[in-house]
């Protein structure tokens, strides 16, 4: 399966102002139109899936901002309904179904540290107790898991303690699936340290997660994090890392270069190594999801 790229960066790219604690769900209340129209770019690019802008939409954030519960609840149900509409737009159009299957909706959960707004989700050590974390991704799971999204991508999670929160929340809501996908320091551990292998060895019992992965991670530690992953779970694994490029919390910016390889390489590496759910994160492009689709495609096609 084929995901999306970064909607932040293309939502920039349309000229829209992030530079604020909600980050892309400020266009939830403020754009929704341009939120729609990046969801179609990366279905138009080949993506079989849109994650939704609801990664920094959290009741705290919108309060924060003045927006009450039952308007943030508002707001993240339209973050599903947003993409739901821009996938069945796409999918009207006879020549878009051909060769492949009705892209799904997955709910952006972002962790605990993008509420903060502060980059701890690329440094994990909350100061705060399991169950505060328990309490906070309640609260937002009892409002989408009933929105109409098909998975929840729990995503950028920088420890074991924070995606174990989840999943323990995760039981509460029986019929709701989800992927958890870390952020990691290097290829082997997560940011807050945890070895990735232990990681996915104590996720793969639980029934509800149907793929564990990175994301929000450099492609050069990909390849590396995936043997690791495999060797604590034998679930479909994900991957979709940033450009490679670093972000400072501080000046909310990202800086450095982009990694040298191309995703249409690195895609066919890492579909070997056991990726079955393959897309890209922040910095990365329609044209980041394209190359993955050309690739995929020359897989799916016979060559005799
Ligand atoms: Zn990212």
């Amino acid at each position: 399966m084929i995901l999306d790229g970064a909607l932040a960066t293309e939502l920039e790219r349309r000229g829209a102002d992030l530079r604020d604690p909600l980050w892309s769900a400020k266009l939830l209340v403020e754009q929704p139109e341009l939120i729609n129209a990046v969801h179609r770019d990366y279905f138009e690019a080949g993506a079989d899936l849109a994650t939704t802008a609801s990664y920094q939409a959290t009741f705290e954030g919108f309060a924060a901002r003045g927006i009450d519960a039952s308007e943030a609840s508002r707001l993240m149900r339209a973050s599903i309904s947003l993409a739901g509409l821009a996938r069945d737009e796409f999918w009207s159009v006879a020549s878009n179904r051909v060769g492949r299957s009705k892209p799904l909706i997955a709910a952006s959960i972002g962790p605990y540290g993008a509420m903060l707004a502060d980059g701890s989700e690329y440094r994990g050590h909350y100061a705060v107790s399991d169950a505060h974390l328990r309490d906070f991704h309640r609260r937002r799971l009892e409002v989408l898991t009933t929105a109409g999204a098909d998975v929840l991508a729990c995503e950028t999670i920088p420890s074991l303690r924070e995606a174990l929160a989840l999943v323990e929340v995760l039981a509460e809501f029986p019929t709701t699936v989800a992927w958890i996908s870390f952020s990691c320091r290097d290829g082997e551990q997560t940011h807050e340290g945890q070895a990735i292998a232990e990681c996915a060895a104590q996720l793969h019992d639980c029934a509800q997660v149907v793929a564990i992965g990175v994301n929000c991670t450099a492609p050069a530690h990909i390849g590396s994090l995936l043997r690791h992953l495999r060797s604590g779970t034998d679930k479909p694994l994900i991957a979709y890392p940033n450009s490679g490029e670093h972000y400072d919390a501080s000046g909310k910016h990202w800086h450095g270069e982009p990694g040298a390889a191309s995703f249409a390489s690195d895609a066919r590496t890492w579909y070997e190594q056991g990726a079955r759910l393959i897309g890209g994160c922040c910095r990365t492009t329609p044209a980041d999801i394209r190359a993955i689709k050309a690739w995929a495609r020359q897989l799916s096609t016979p060559t005799s």
